[in-house]
């Protein structure tokens, strides 16, 4: 949809953080949610949401006790209406009676009158903008300036009473806005747009303001990582330009999916904020129980506990880049790298000694004996970095083999080898190869006098590292420094991890690359295990599968390459009305050949639709054993009982011209 108003008209200054190259956390008011403060002066919080029936009050204090556990800080519950709202008191006692304290937060949609109650029994209430006083038309309605400020008047009345008991009663709230719930009324002025979103939450926020209630938290969640990133930057823009007070922020990358999609998903949301100093509070929402979001979470919060005594970056002086509007960095296209090309995923097997054409399949390239002939599947490697250990025998043809420089220069096949040299060896002006040579380096190496001398036509890639633990502000510099000079050759982001951490390592490179490629930054991928010394071959393989999967998995999440099928899939709540773990998993199973193709798997349809905001295919619940099939936003078919919901899914994506048969 088109937004009448252009973000570009609106922001003045591309700024949202207090330093993009020092790690500092964003200065913010304290938040008072019962024992436990939030804000920039308390540690970052980590929350998450139940998913049992709120009525079922045994089932929720057992999944509160769970998730409070593992570490989580703050519970939030689902109230749809007023007889959840008031379960809330029974849960609250029952966790009281068990010495737990955890804050509880009440989920609001649609329910003015629940959140009115519940705001009198638990520590917050969340509220999300787009429906608190608004029923979803999927209307498109000209406002005239005059009608438009009616309908805040009419906001007002409904928000008002709600404000005044928060503040008679201390409680908190959260001014929770969701791409996919936009009100009609922001929808038809600011569009589907980041803009929208954060000017549905000043609406309610200027309200709260003028009643001088400031316990507030905002959020800004998307299941696009993009848009979600650009909207918390333009939050944060928009309310230091009008002078709203620093509240503070509470992180989450909405319907993220489950295992490592989902993790890496929300890391390269969640993530790419952190490293900016945003964010108070995190909630990972993952279609698993409650309590596996928790550890998720903390692993992304911790790792800025020493952050502040990174090695220093010359600061930046003004962006150029948009940081609230995707836009790829423009670059020369040298072979398949830049230009309109995806981002590539280079291999590293420099520590792992190919032997067979066996050693291959971990990075998706498969040797058939018969027809005595190469196939690779989606998720390929297009590159493999051998270092020093040339690979002995011939590779396929979609798989392209990079050795160090001085082995490269000694090896009988330098046509079909590709050469890594370190910017010395470039600056010494070399034999290079015809068509493609990689050089590699850090900000250091990178520095003004090689830039300004170096000649930004040839067939190079540039090859980005850090040494610094802020290493993707430092990157980003980088990058910065090349659009300055109008430097367009592809680079590929390289980071190292040791093989060991498989947990983190996810959360990790969405983060350090993840963070990039949201901005448009970034050409290819490539992550480096760090072995430990006497490493079994077959573990080494397992790694290497492990670390291609989440290069392409970074590239899907933040949406530059798409190697698989997309699920868009609720963490579940009270709501959910059939168990969304199985169901998704059995959606899986038939449709995850299908790349490319994001398939929401809702478990209401009260908030489903809007939330899988930007899904081809829709699996919703909409009651007892029926199923709701979207195309897109609309119904195709209603009541379809979970018996049959997955095949009539299957034949509306056969009607479309979209299904292939798996291989
Ligand atoms: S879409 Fe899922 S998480 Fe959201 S309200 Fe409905 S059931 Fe709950």
């Amino acid at each position: 949809m088109e937004a009448d108003f252009e973000t570009s008209k609106i922001i003045g200054n591309k700024f949202y953080c207090p330093s993009l190259t020092q790690y500092t956390r964003r200065r913010t008011i304290t938040v008072n949610i019962g024992d436990l403060p939030l804000g920039s002066d308390y540690p970052i919080r980590v929350q998450s949401m139940t998913t049992v029936d709120t009525m079922n009050t045994e089932g929720s204090i057992a999944e509160v006790t769970r998730m409070v556990e593992a570490g989580c800080e703050y519970v939030r519950i689902t109230a749809p209406s007023v007889k959840e709202a008031q379960n809330l008191e029974n849960i609250k006692k029952g966790l009281l009676a068990k010495g737990i304290r955890v804050p509880l937060i009440a989920d609001i949609h649609f329910t003015p009158n629940a959140a009115e109650l519940a705001a009198r029994i638990v520590e917050k209430v969340r509220i999300n903008p787009g429906n608190y006083a608004d029923r979803k038309r999927f209307e498109v309605i000209d406002y005239t300036d005059a009608s438009y400020a009616a309908e805040l008047e009419r906001i007002r009345e409904k928000f008002m009473p709600l404000v005044k008991i928060c503040k008679e009663y201390g409680t908190a709230m959260r001014i929770g806005t969701n791409h996919g719930s936009l009100s009609d009324r922001i929808l038809s002025r600011y569009g589907d747009s980041p803009l929208g979103m954060v000017e549905s939450a000043l609406e309610f926020l200027r309200i709260c303001e003028e009643m001088n209630y400031s316990q507030i938290v905002l959020s800004m969640k998307s299941s696009n990582t993009q848009v979600m990133v650009e909207a918390y930057r333009l939050l944060v823009q928009r309310l230091d330009e009008e002078g709203f007070k620093p509240y503070p922020l509470h992180l989450g990358v909405t319907e993220a999916g489950e295992a490592e999609d989902g993790r890496i998903k929300s890391a390269v949301g969640i993530g790419t904020l952190l490293e900016d100093g945003l964010g108070d509070t995190v909630r990972v929402s993952l279609t698993e129980a409650p309590e596996n979001e928790v550890p998720v979470a903390r692993a992304l919060v911790e790792r800025y506990n020493k952050r502040p005594n990174h090695a220093p970056i010359e600061p930046i002086e003004h962006i150029p880049i948009n940081p609230f509007q995707y836009t790829r960095r423009v670059t020369r296209e040298v072979n398949n790298f830049g230009g309109l090309n995806v981002p590539r995923v280079i291999a590293d097997y420099s520590s792992i000694a190919v032997e067979s054409h066996e050693d291959l399949r971990s990075v998706g390239h498969f040797f058939l004996p018969v027809p005595d002939k190469w196939a690779m599947n989606d998720q390929g490697a297009d590159y493999i970095y051998s270092g020093s250990r040339p690979i002995p025998f011939m590779l396929p043809n979609g798989l392209k083999e990079i050795l160090d420089y001085p082995v490269w220069l000694t090896h009988e096949d330098q046509k079909n080898k590709l050469p890594l040299l370190s910017v010395k060896e470039f600056s010494n002006e070399p034999q290079l190869h015809p068509s493609l040579n990689f050089v590699k380096g850090d900000i250091h190496d990178f520095n003004d006098d090689f830039l300004d001398h170096f000649n930004d036509s040839g067939n190079v890639v540039f090859v980005l590292t850090s040494e610094n633990a802020h290493a993707m502000p430092e990157l980003r510099r980088l990058f910065f420094r090349f659009l300055d000079k109008k430097i367009t050759t592809a680079v590929v982001v390289k980071r190292p991890y040791p093989a060991a951490t498989s947990e983190i390592l996810p959360l990790y490179a969405a983060t350090d690359v993840g963070g990039l490629l949201v901005d448009g930054l970034g050409d290819g991928i490539w992550l480096e295990p760090q072995f430990e010394v006497d490493v079994e071959k077959e573990s080494q393989l397992k790694t290497a599968a492990e670390f291609n999967s989440i290069a392409f998995g970074v590239l899907q999440a933040a949406r530059t390459r798409m190697s698989k099928t997309e699920y868009i899939s609720c963490p579940s709540c009270g709501r959910t009305l059939f168990d969304l773990q199985e169901t998704t998993a059995m959606i899986r199973k038939h449709t995850e050949h299908l790349k490319g193709l994001k398939i929401g798997i809702m478990g209401c349809i009260v908030n489903g639709p809007g939330e899988m905001a930007d899904a081809d295919y829709g699996y919703v619940g909409m009651g007892k054993d029926k199923i709701a099939l979207y195309r897109g936003q609309q119904v195709v078919k209603r009541s379809v009982t979970a018996e049959k919901a997955v095949s009539e899914l299957i034949e509306i994506i056969k009607e479309d011209g979209r299904w292939v048969e798996p291989s």
